[in-house]
């Protein structure tokens, strides 16, 4: 077992006909990065930075961010992409230092980047960090919990002050880093065609997605049985927001669990999905999956699966159709 996986360490992820893929890793820390590249990721897909900002009595300063950021960037080098995902606090997850409201539902909230666009000199603290790392490696940018286009413009429109402040200062960074915006409200995945033309990439979140989409908390456990990623509603919203970001010629990854759960694997291939973010343990285990399975098979299987009408439908049927899946 051990000695197959090593075979696919280095490898790069592509089906038994000849179309490849890119397997990342979703991590909290830099030590993660570490970690994520010791288990074959070919980079990071999901930096989630709000790690940076709990447990401590303040807000990181730009360099401890810059530092961080850096570090993740240098342990993949220059070719590999490394998603850093802007501070997604509210919800579930709260800072000791940062008193906010409390909410009757946290979820549909202040949360993410709709605290970000208030908050704008945490907000420009931050992006400075990312933009400086952006000299040392491949790093995008992701704005999380997006709901409307206005919302992505707010955000870029401060994204471009704080590039004309480095620029004025002489600070380096990538000038043609790529600006992506996670894919996690279903408002967001029906005007996918649009926001698709203003963002270089996008990346589904399914835990969000699913949470909001069966209108069911994914934190409540009575309802759990409805958190159903492979449910026809949630992977015809999937299949929509591939289609329109290729229709602009823009890829699309996916950060949620769902992207590292071997039976849904085959069904993302199937509808187009260009990358997959997972915990570091998964990789290895879903590229050895790609190379036995062909995008053609994965193809047909997709479209009849979202004719059907259960997830456990869905489910069964997939996993008949690929036996390699263990
Ligand atoms: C998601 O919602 O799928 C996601 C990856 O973000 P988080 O789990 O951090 O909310
Ligand atoms: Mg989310």
């Amino acid at each position: 077992r051990k000695a197959e996986f090593h075979k696919y360490m280095n490898a790069a992820s592509t089906t038994v006909d000849g179309h490849t893929v890119e397997l990342v890793a979703n991590i909290g820390n830099p030590g993660d990065a570490h970690n994520a590249h010791k288990n074959g990721a070919e980079g990071i897909g999901l930096f989630r930075t709000e790690f940076l900002y709990m447990g401590r009595p303040n807000f990181p300063t730009e360099e401890e961010q810059f530092e961080a950021y850096k570090e993740v960037a240098e342990t993949f080098g220059k070719d590999h992409p490394i998603v850093i995902r802007t501070l997604d606090i509210g919800g579930d997850k709260e800072l000791d230092y940062l008193e906010l409201p409390k909410e009757m539902n946290p979820f549909l909230g202040y949360r993410a980047i709709r605290l970000c666009l208030d908050e704008t000199d945490m907000f420009k603290t931050q992006l400075r960090a990312i933009l400086r790392a952006s000299a040392f490696g491949n790093v995008k940018i992701m704005y999380p919990m997006i709901a409307t286009i206005v919302e992505l413009r707010a955000a870029n429109a401060i994204l471009a002050e704080v590039k004309a402040e480095l620029d004025t200062a002489g600070i380096a960074y990538n000038k043609n880093l790529e600006v992506g915006i996670m894919i996690e409200i279903p408002a967001a995945v029906l005007v996918s065609d649009q926001l698709a033309k203003e963002a270089d990439f996008f990346s589904i979140g399914t835990n969000d997605l699913v949470q909001y989409t069966m209108a069911a908390d994914r934190m409540n456990e009575k309802v759990s049985h409805l958190t159903q990623p492979m449910n026809p509603s949630v992977l015809r919203l999937i299949r929509m927001v591939i289609e329109n970001a290729h229709r602009e010629g823009k890829w699309v990854g996916m950060c949620g669990e769902m992207a590292g759960n071997l039976v849904a694997i085959p069904l993302l291939l199937g509808l187009g999905l260009d990358e997959f973010s997972m915990s570091a343990s998964s990789v290895l285990p879903a590229r050895v999956l790609m190379s036995k399975i062909s995008l053609a098979d994965a193809k047909e299987i997709a479209a009849k699966a979202l004719d059907m009408q259960t997830a456990d439908e869905i489910q069964q049927f997939v996993q008949d159709s690929f036996p390699v899946i263990e």
